[in-house]
């Protein structure tokens, strides 16, 4: 065990394994989730699978429920779908037509209406806006087969433009809206996207993100796009645009100009594309990972249905944009193929002020919320009156998701958003397993703060040793999943290659997701971060969520990321960059202070050798914090791939007082 990411039991004080948050007795009653949901899988996960896809709309049933040649796995084989159908065409055209699918709210605050503007579409209002553009899209050359890249605001029109893709049988590839040029033609050139849609600008923070000037400069490199369609979401006097003629059209002259019948939807092969979608690259360069149409479509309505509970009165809001896999499969498709309604926010989380997210949840009473670690630091950075102003009441239920969440983070958010009611599913998945895999189902688990719990039913999550062998409860290694899975990326887009040897060759016949993790004696699953985050000092293997998590404890503290630094005698030393709270000010005295913190909650092995203060930490646009670029600077060498870094003047500042302090 000396060379995988192990915690002899060091940490256990830290993880919180002793407290424990049984479900309530009133949820553990109407759950849609039930214990048996995991002996049924268990005893046999084909026919588990099987009877979840009875659970969407099929035009033609499936054959075989798998057909599995490592790494390659084909789901419902035999099966024809539309996946627009299962998210609109069933409910606009049943009982739930006038039930509101999306609840939107734009960022800029609107006098009178307590926020900002709001827009609510109905499944009805849906299945008209998903045909309109559907018609529109295929009038300008989009065909079954085809890539359609979408680089949109958090508007309704992101989803209707996702939706109306796959209607047509053309795989979409979302990229988020705060990438520049450059990353917009990487990913339109690796995708081979014929069609780029767009907006005339966006609000972000207050300001209007130029999104059509982008695609502008960066179809300036894309010789395959044909055609640029344009929303306009800020307007002529905001933000001024000049379409070039023969290649850009206007949304509302497209749409207008659709028939008012729907399309039919064309219906495609279970394993059809349904959308390529980058990753982070919180770990190196982004990969193009492509989700089929079944499998996703049973994986993520499934596991929304059970891991967020939902039922018809639920209003569910998950914040995170449609650029990430999260935003695909609990934004759009998810919680749509339930018939779920779906809150959308356009813009920042502290703007015009930090109660932004509550003002939200108040307004539209929203009972589910899903959103990041990173945010929930943020939150707690800002202080508990932001969310004493609001009536937070309709909340029933908190998600996590992205990196691991600090048993501190963890109990902030049950205590000061969930008024100590809310249970919390801390849902570990990754853009390749398409859906979440990892994860306490409400109304079953008892959790504990920290702990992503228990994989979820149908899924064979393990953590094994170097030779892929399960190590014993209580220990730690590399988390891997053991059986295919209906959601699981086929494969990276043009690079069958790079897929087989980055997921599938460490371990043979097993998936490998590049996290370290630890079970508990009682089977818990803790992840402890990215294997090639880990730390190896005097011998030890420390992971840096444990460090992390200690400094995230000391009341003064916000956010932390560790990192190790070569070191002549221990192998390396433990570095950490800290962000302070609101009012604190950080000085020699706090560093002390910090390190001693660190040496009693986990061991005097864990005692980090430097401390840096820094406002902000480095992060991936999806907001993950980047250890490889902190490691980089600490190690002066050139930095890594930075296309994803959110703030790189963030970057520049840490240099700059890293290496004045070395010298
Ligand atoms: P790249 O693969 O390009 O480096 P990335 O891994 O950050 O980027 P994503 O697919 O968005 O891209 O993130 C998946 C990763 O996020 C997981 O492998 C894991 O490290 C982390 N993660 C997600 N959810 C959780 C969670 N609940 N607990 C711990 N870690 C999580
Ligand atoms: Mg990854």
């Amino acid at each position: 065990m000396s060379d995988t990411p192990s915690s002899s039991g060091m940490i256990s004080a830290l993880l919180q394994e002793e407290r424990r948050f049984p479900p309530p007795p009133a949820l553990a009653a109407t759950a849609n989730g039930k214990a048996d949901l995991y002996e049924r899988a268990a005893k046999d996960p084909l026919a588990f699978w099987a009877e979840m896809a009875g659970g969407i709309d099929w035009a033609t049933p499936f054959t075989k429920v798998l057909d599995w040649n490592v790494p390659w796995a084909k789901w419902f084989v035999g099966g024809t779908l539309n996946a627009s159908v299962s998210c609109v065409d069933r409910h606009a055209l049943g009982a739930r037509r006038n039930k509101a699918a999306l609840i939107w709210e734009g960022e800029p605050h609107v006098a009178g209406n307590l926020g900002g503007e709001t827009r609510v579409l109905t499944y009805g209002d849906l299945y008209r806006e998903v045909n309109r553009a559907a018609h529109a899209i295929r009038a300008l050359g989009i065909e079954k087969g085809d890539r359609v890249a979408i680089y949109m605001p958090m508007v309704p029109e992101a989803a209707i433009a996702m939706l109306a893709c796959a209607r047509l049988g053309a795989a979409h590839t979302v990229i988020f809206g705060g990438f520049a040029p450059e990353a917009i033609r990487d990913r339109v050139n690796d995708s081979g996207a014929k069609l780029v849609i767009t907006a005339d600008g966006g609000y972000r923070r207050g300001n209007v993100i130029p999104l059509y000037d982008n695609v502008a400069k960066a179809v300036e490199g894309t010789p395959g796009v044909t055609h640029v369609l344009v929303l306009r979401r800020v307007g002529e006097s905001v933000r001024p645009v000049t379409l070039t003629p023969g290649r850009d059209v206007w949304w509302h002259d497209a749409l207008d100009a659709a028939p008012p019948t729907p399309l039919e939807p064309v219906m495609v092969d279970a394993e059809h594309p349904l959308y390529i979608l980058y990753t982070s690259g919180t770990t190196g360069k982004p990969k193009g990972m492509l989700h089929t149409t079944g499998g996703y479509l049973v994986g993520t309505m499934a596991s929304a249905k059970y891991v967020f509970d939902l039922k018809d009165d639920d209003v569910f809001w998950c914040t995170a944009d449609v650029g990430w896999v999260t935003g695909h499969s609990y934004l759009v498709y998810g919680p749509l193929a339930n018939g779920a309604t779906c809150v959308m926010y356009e813009g920042a989380p502290d703007w015009p002020d930090k109660d932004r997210f509550w003002q939200i949840i108040a307004k539209y009473r929203v009972s589910i919320l899903y959103t990041a670690p990173t945010a929930i630091r943020s939150f707690m950075r800002f202080g508990t009156d932001y969310p004493k102003r609001h009536d937070m009441s309709a909340l029933r239920l908190l998600g996590t998701v992205g990196e691991p969440i600090n048993p501190e983070a963890w109990i902030w958010y049950h205590e000061n958003i969930g008024g100590g009611r809310c249970p919390i599913v801390d849902t570990w998945w990754q853009t390749e397993t398409g859906m979440i895999l990892i994860t306490p189902l409400p109304g079953v688990t008892t959790t504990r703060p920290g702990s992503a719990t228990f994989a979820f039913p149908g899924i064979d999550a393990d953590v094994v040793d170097e030779s892929g062998q399960s190590v014993p409860l209580g220990s730690g290694g590399y988390l891997v999943l053991r059986r295919p899975w209906p959601a699981m990326a086929r494969t990276l887009w043009g690079d069958d290659e790079r897929f087989q040897q980055t997921y599938w060759s460490r371990f043979p016949g097993l998936y490998f997701t590049g996290d370290g993790a630890r079970r508990d004696e009682d089977g818990y699953i803790w992840l402890l971060g990215r294997v090639d985050d880990v730390l190896n000092v005097a011998g030890h293997r420390i992971g840096t969520m444990e460090v992390e998590s200690a400094l995230v404890s000391h009341p003064s503290v916000a956010e932390a990321a560790v990192i190790g630094v070569a070191h002549e005698i221990k192998g390396q030393a433990l570095a950490a960059f800290v962000t302070p709270r609101f009012g604190i000010t950080p000085d020699d005295a706090l560093a002390d202070t910090l390190k001693k913190h660190v040496a009693t909650t986990i061991g005097a092995i864990a005692r980090p050798d430097q401390i840096y203060f820094t406002a902000e930490l480095p992060k991936t646009r999806s907001a993950k914090i980047m250890r490889r670029l902190l490691r980089d600077i600490a190690e002066g060498r050139v930095l890594g791939d930075t296309t994803t870094l959110t703030d790189p003047a963030v970057v520049a500042d840490i240099r700059e007082r890293y290496d004045h302090s070395e010298a």
